[in-house]
């Protein structure tokens, strides 16, 4: 039944005791980490809250993993919940409370990957409607039963209310999702092996525009793939290379190997780029094999030296970059994973996940 516009809580649900969770991580799945752990600042939430506010809604919107005594009233006509599958009881908990205080509201539960649990959150919060999936848009539409609007004339993610936290790292959308096929892949999940982009022309206005109003200390572009697409890359960073000052700040991007060619490092570089998060995984043939790592008629070796090659342009560029390896992928050993890091070891950034298998899991899917 749709909802006429009204008020509305926004909620990205407080970290459960000992850790930290990042809602926004692992493509929308989320991660937890030991207390103090990283977060990302609560962006679907800020998409959510300009798609609500473009309907006429009164916003208001709280992130209590970065601000967990953050106030927050509780007499709207609506209140969302995002939650994580890494964090589900915890965060049906947390909306179930919600629901208690304020009986009357509609109840959304907000998550990415969560169909297959559809049937737990109906019997954990039966008044509540489960939406999954990243597009904030398609759910404010579907909460008031009208059309979703095009990418392109969509409003700026809208950060009222929320924190960027400590470290004040702004994300950024310009081009999400990814066509590869890594088998190991969580962002695929969240996005459906699709691009969901827009044009460099409506990335850029967003970039000027949220770095005049919150002066962010590091804009995130959080493409998985940054530059999978070079022509339109290049594009987008010489538009951000000639704002004015006013409106630029620094930014990092994530990407991998094989898209750093020399022509997208120098754009990267002039246009103010300070940080390249490189996804390298495993230099292990068995897994990279096995994972469908390698781009058609790429060989072992010609991965390996994508990965050199994209260091070296890296390295002259004065471009610092974090690569990020993964221990535990299928068909590689521990052996294998040791002389990944070996092959890397005078890199000062160097950030290793075990892995976690999204889709072995029957509780993910898209
Ligand atoms: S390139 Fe990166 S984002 Fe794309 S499928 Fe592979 S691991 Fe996922």
């Amino acid at each position: 039944m749709p909802l006429a516009p009204g008020s509305a809580l926004l909620v990205n649900p407080p970290s459960p005791r000992g850790v930290s969770v990042n809602r926004e991580g692992f493509g929308g799945l989320g991660v937890v980490t030991p207390a103090g752990g990283f977060v990302y600042p609560a962006h679907s939430l800020a998409e959510l809250q300009a798609a609500l506010r473009r309907r006429r809604f009164d916003v208001e919107a709280k992130d209590l993993v970065l601000e967990p005594r953050a106030r927050y009233s509780c007499e709207q006509n609506l209140i969302v919940v995002r939650v994580a599958h890494a964090t589900l009881g915890a965060d049906l908990a947390f909306a179930a409370q919600c629901s208690t205080r304020v009986p009357d509201a509609k109840l959304v539960v907000w998550g990415v990957g969560l169909e297959a649990v559809r049937p737990e959150v109906s019997r954990a919060l039966p008044q509540a409607l489960l939406h999954t999936g990243f597009d904030a848009e398609a759910l404010a539409a579907a909460i008031v039963g009208d059309e979703v609007l095009d990418v392109e004339l969509r409003p700026d993610a809208d950060w009222r209310g929320l924190s960027l936290g400590p470290t004040q790292r702004l994300p950024l959308w310009h081009r999400r999702g990814c066509t590869h096929s890594c088998r190991w892949c969580p962002y695929v999940i969240a996005t459906g092996r699709r691009i969901h982009g827009r044009s460099p022309a409506r990335t850029a206005l967003e970039f000027q525009r949220q770095v005049a109003a919150h002066r962010p200390k590091r804009v995130v572009i959080r493409d998985p793939v940054f530059g999978s697409d070079v022509s339109d890359a290049l594009l987008l960073l010489s538009r951000i290379q000639h704002l004015s000052s006013n409106f630029r700040a620094p930014f990092e991007i994530e990407t991998r190997p094989e898209c750093l060619s020399e022509h997208l490092v120098d754009a990267l570089a002039a246009a103010g780029c300070v940080e390249v998060k490189l996804g390298i995984e495993t230099f292990e043939e068995t897994a990279l094999v096995a994972g469908e790592r390698l781009l058609p008629g790429m060989s072992v070796a010609d991965y390996r030296e994508s990965v050199r090659a994209a260091l070296a342009r890296l390295k002259l560029r004065h471009l610092p970059v974090r690569v990020y390896l993964m221990r535990g992928l299928p068909h590689s050993t521990p052996r294998g994973d040791d002389a990944t890091m070996a092959a890397l070891g005078d890199m000062e950034e160097i950030s290793v996940h075990p892995w976690r298998n999204p889709e072995a899991d029957p509780e993910m899917s898209a």
